[in-house]
């Protein structure tokens, strides 16, 4: 049985005060069981998330982190750092990452590294542009991105990996891919990964969809067979949208 796990990256949004808001909205709430929950705050709320939420079942996950052990490296964040604050799931190579500050694949592969050395458990993103999609490149990219960030990795680490598939075009749109195409993709991945290691391996990897989930489009995207779950963004900043995404699945 495959874990089915919904995570909301707040990005950055959200100062002290309204983080502690929302955690009190979320408290509030009641989980069903066989959903795997997780909240994605910025750094410096991490520890404030954990501490309210510590007895809590919903897991405080990182949206990023630096792949040294230490060192001169201003502004950046390790392993070390995250785990000391209750923190052992980071997401790595979300789409604005790689955009927006250049996070190459050689990149995104150490930061693996560093995450599975570590013990900590990784939610990788992969996601084609508009124009590759247009053009029929979109199997191709997201081979491309698996192959680079994630291939190099022994077969038993792949029990710390679960995989994000978020189309750019998709993110923060407001535009989402369609449940079929999400079917489609994630149908691909999984495929791929098998090819490349195992069956147990391919059947056991939660594959998340990412990209303008809602309440009104989750549960058929959820439905879908190879879709295990979701990385939700803009809906993840209301406490009753994000519980009603994480309800699709029942
Ligand atoms: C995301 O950034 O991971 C994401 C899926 O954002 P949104 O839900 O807002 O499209």
């Amino acid at each position: 049985m495959r874990q089915k796990i919904v995570a909301g990256n707040w990005k950055m949004n959200n100062d002290l005060s309204a983080t502690q808001d929302l955690l009190k909205d979320l408290k509030q709430q009641v989980f069903p069981e066989e959903v795997i929950v997780m909240v994605a705050p910025s750094f410096t709320n991490l520890y404030p998330a954990f501490e309210t939420l510590r007895e809590h079942p919903v897991e405080v996950i990182a949206q990023n982190m630096h792949q040294s052990k230490n060192g001169a490296f201003t502004g950046e964040v390790s392993a070390s750092m995250l785990q000391s604050v209750g923190v052992n799931t980071v997401i790595i190579g979300h789409s604005e990452r790689r955009a927006y500050f250049q996070e190459s694949d050689a990149q995104l592969a150490e930061k693996v590294n560093t995450a599975l050395e570590n013990d900590m458990k990784v939610i990788f993103c992969v996601g084609e542009e508009l124009a590759d999609r247009n053009h029929g490149d979109h199997f191709e990219v997201i081979k491309a991105q698996l192959e680079r960030g994630l291939f190099h990795i022994a077969e038993k680490s792949w029990k710390q990996i679960v995989v994000a598939y978020e189309p750019v075009w998709a993110i923060g749109t407001g535009e989402t891919a369609s449940p079929q195409q999400a079917q489609e993709m994630h149908a691909v991945i999984r495929e791929t990964i098998t090819e490349q290691y195992s069956k147990a391996v391919g059947q056991n990897l939660s594959i998340l969809y990412g990209g303008s989930v809602k309440p009104t489009n989750a549960a058929e995207i959820f439905g879908k067979e190879d879709v295990d779950g979701g990385l939700i963004g803009g809906a993840s900043l209301k406490a009753s949208d994000f519980m009603a995404i994480v309800n699709a699945f029942s």
